[in-house]
């Protein structure tokens, strides 16, 4: 009954919201928006892990270079490892480790070169002092996303306040794989940096290596020294694109390669099959601070062919920043968002 009433409100904000937007909105035709569940600690705007298909993969036959995430020289003590019964044993996000740091003062290293995705250090919150639980800590901890390349990203957690030193679409190179200051933003028991990998499709933890050791073998309770020189260059043939079932949860399974960084202007390839039996795709942004409202101007919808479609979707002309890019099956006024990827347009 709660959630009946729950959706009921929902739907009629969301009615207010859509008149505002649309000065033709009319019940029949008003689109449905489906509200994305994260279960992210980190932050609702990536959603959680899409769903594994085969097996946990492995970043570390593609990277396998990749070094701790602090300076050469230092060393800091592992405060829980991969599947930690911490916060560490989560489905979809085990292979973390937690480096003890001291707030304000350790700097936090990229593990490799890569392009900066996402980045937050506008919070003072600890959840644990201000007694929020885990299951409600959704946007507290400061952090950065950095794509590594090759379909993988890492991401640096529980930076302190006004503490990143990169903003997002910067290139992480030989010489500079700084990210900023360490801090203990969001669910975390004790100033930390705390570090895993994700892969673009499925959008859960996957393991690697550091130092050219397993992820598995640091211990809790045991100190590292990192090599980390930042020595290697980025190059941008390496980044990461979108394909395979990263729309799954909405009917879509993609053959074409969509990037996640592009300019106003740039055609996308939008091709695929759709898995659910709706006649058409739809694709359209949202910001990625505003859950339910798409942006104007973005949402182009095509009509499958043999459940197929291939075309292009030129970038709208809307301002620079993170959005959130929807590609879904759609009855023609009808598609969602669930679990929608980053998107940067610069
Ligand atoms: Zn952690």
């Amino acid at each position: 009954m709660i959630s009946v009433i729950s959706s009921m409100i929902r739907g009629m904000l969301y009615l207010c919201i859509a008149t505002l937007l649309f000065s033709s909105c009319s019940l029949l035709g008003l689109e449905e928006e489906e509200e994305e569940t994260s279960t992210s600690s980190n932050s609702a705007s990536t959603g959680s892990c899409r769903g594994r298909s085969g097996g946990v993969k492995d970043s570390s036959a593609s990277l396998p270079n990749l070094k701790l995430p602090y300076p050469t020289g230092k060393s800091h003590v592992v405060g829980q490892g991969w599947g930690g019964d911490f916060t560490h044993y989560r489905e979809g996000r085990e292979h973390a480790i937690d480096f003890r740091m001291a707030e304000g003062v350790d700097t936090i290293s990229a593990v490799g070169p890569g392009r900066v995705i996402a980045v937050k250090e506008d919070s003072n919150t600890n959840c644990i002092t201000a007694g929020i639980p885990l299951s409600a800590c959704t946007d507290a901890a400061n952090y950065v996303y950095v794509d590594h390349g090759k379909g993988y990203l890492g991401r640096y957690v529980h930076f302190c306040q006004n503490c990143v030193a990169v903003n997002p679409g910067d290139v992480l190179t030989g010489g500079n794989y700084n990210l900023g200051y360490a801090g203990n933003t969001g669910y975390s028991g004790r100033p930390h940096l705390h570090f895993e990998m994700f892969d673009f499709e499925e959008n859960c933890s996957v393991k690697y290596k550091l130092e050219g050791i397993s992820g598995e073998s640091y211990t809790a309770g045991q100190s590292y020294s990192s090599t980390n020189t930042a020595s290697e260059n980025w190059n941008d043939s390496n980044l990461s694109k979108y394909t395979g079932k990263v729309f799954s949860a909405r009917g879509i399974e993609l053959t074409s390669e969509i990037p996640w960084y592009a300019q106003v202007g740039e055609s996308l390839p939008i091709a695929g099959k759709i898995t659910d039996g709706k006649p058409a795709v739809t694709v359209f942004l949202i910001p990625d601070s505003l859950g339910n409202v798409r942006i104007s101007g973005s949402i182009q919808t095509k009509t499958a062919t043999n459940g197929t479609f291939n075309f292009t979707y030129q970038v709208p002309s809307v301002s620079p920043g993170l959005y959130r890019l929807g590609i879904s099956s759609s009855s023609g006024t009808s598609w969602g968002y669930t679990k929608a990827p980053l998107f940067l347009i610069y």
